[in-house]
């Protein structure tokens, strides 16, 4: 790969990681459909020696926190992976409020007798440091989905831990350029990049980072065993979306703060969860650990579940559906969602995407305001 200056700031790492240094190699790193590889150099078999298009990915979000970086199909088999360093037994803790599948996984786990899960609130920083000593795996995710809670991990992190434990932090709300968990003592940040370094809702794909070398080598051999591993295009588009992440990122919060601040403003809307704003119950933990306060914003609306969802079906220029992190502002009810009927009913997730911000409010407002007739 090639040779870069030292001390690159992280938006240009975006830019420049992640290429060939051979002259007359694609600037790029193309998309390589191969599963095997003529043999006589390392390379034999992609699942287990990795692919270039892979490599190029793992260069760029790995180097974005100083660690290696291990890519996977998608934000899930991330999550796996790491739980499958478990060994039986072994005890676990997850936050209150907290990424649906991951729950789902830790339950299922459970279930089986794998493992045991306790919770703990992400706002109560003694618990999740008295968990630190006890615990096997320490699952933090911050800021939290939907409720947008912000832990405080920089305290979490540098909590005395049980030998080996491991405190991984799912970072995909944040991504790197928000929040560093690698800097701040975890052993693993998780990225879903699905949502904000694919950028364009076109692909499923899992990066899990970390600066301890043994559980980077480890972390591969999960992923060849369990055949998790990411889509030779997939890659591709993921490395593309990348090397837009800062300019996104910088341009959808300018958008969601500007939002957050009028939907608190707005006569239907009963309660804006967005950490940037003062009201929000973790701001001040967030002023302190975010670099940004992100693109996701969830408000709840006067009335009822049917009138959410009328706001829903009214929305044009935003589109109706799930998952995040995109150039496109999306928005849905998550109460709609199974195993999140526990949310307040007319709680709305917002992702916010690059559009303008004047045309985004215009059509949020008309939405709410057609939809109360
Ligand atoms: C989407 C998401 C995941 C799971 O990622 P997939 O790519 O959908 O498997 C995990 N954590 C968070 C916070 C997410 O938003």
């Amino acid at each position: 790969m090639q040779k870069l200056p030292s001390r690159l700031k992280l938006e240009s790492w975006l830019v420049a990681a992640g290429r060939s240094a051979e002259p007359g190699a694609p600037l790029n790193v193309p998309p390589i459909p191969a599963s095997n590889f003529i043999l006589g150099q390392e390379r034999s078999y992609s699942r287990t020696d990795s692919t270039p298009t892979w490599e190029a990915l793992e260069e760029i979000i790995g180097g974005l926190e100083a660690g290696r970086a291990v890519a996977f199909a998608s934000g899930m088999a991330a999550v796996a992976a790491i739980f499958d360093q478990l060994a039986a037994g072994a005890l676990v803790v997850i936050p209150d409020d907290c990424y649906q599948g991951v729950v789902g996984l830790a339950m299922a786990g459970a279930a089986r007798g794998r493992w045991s899960v306790q919770r703990i609130a992400l706002t109560d920083t003694v618990a999740w440091q008295q968990a630190c000593a006890e615990a096997d795996l320490i699952w933090l995710e911050s800021p939290s989905n939907p409720l947008l809670t912000v832990a405080d991990l920089a305290a979490i992190c540098a909590a005395p831990r049980k030998p080996g434990a491991i405190v991984a932090v799912d970072n995909t709300f944040a991504t790197p350029l928000n929040q560093q968990p690698l800097a701040f003592g975890a052993t693993v940040a998780v990225q879903s990049a699905t949502k904000f370094i694919g950028g364009h809702s076109d692909l499923l794909a899992g990066v899990v980072t970390t600066r301890d070398e043994n559980l980077w080598q480890q972390l591969q051999r999960t992923r060849a065993l369990a055949g998790a591993t990411p889509g030779t295009f997939e890659a591709f588009l993921a490395v593309r979306g990348a090397r837009t992440l800062a300019l996104r990122l910088e341009r959808a919060q300018r958008n969601a703060m500007e939002l957050a601040q009028r939907l608190e403003q707005h006569p239907l809307v009963t309660r804006v969860r967005y950490p940037g704003l003062p009201s929000h119950p973790t701001h001040e933990t967030a002023k302190r650990v975010l670099k940004g306060f992100g693109t996701i914003i969830s408000f709840d609306l006067r009335g009822d579940a049917a009138f959410a969802d009328a706001v829903c079906h009214n929305v044009r220029l935003i589109r109706h559906a799930t998952s995040l992190g995109a150039v496109e502002t999306t928005m849905e009810r998550r109460a709609a969602i199974a195993g999140q009927e526990h949310l307040p009913p007319t709680l709305l997730r917002l992702s916010v995407g690059v559009e303008d911000v004047d045309d985004l409010w215009e059509d949020l407002d008309s939405a709410i305001r057609t939809a109360a007739g």
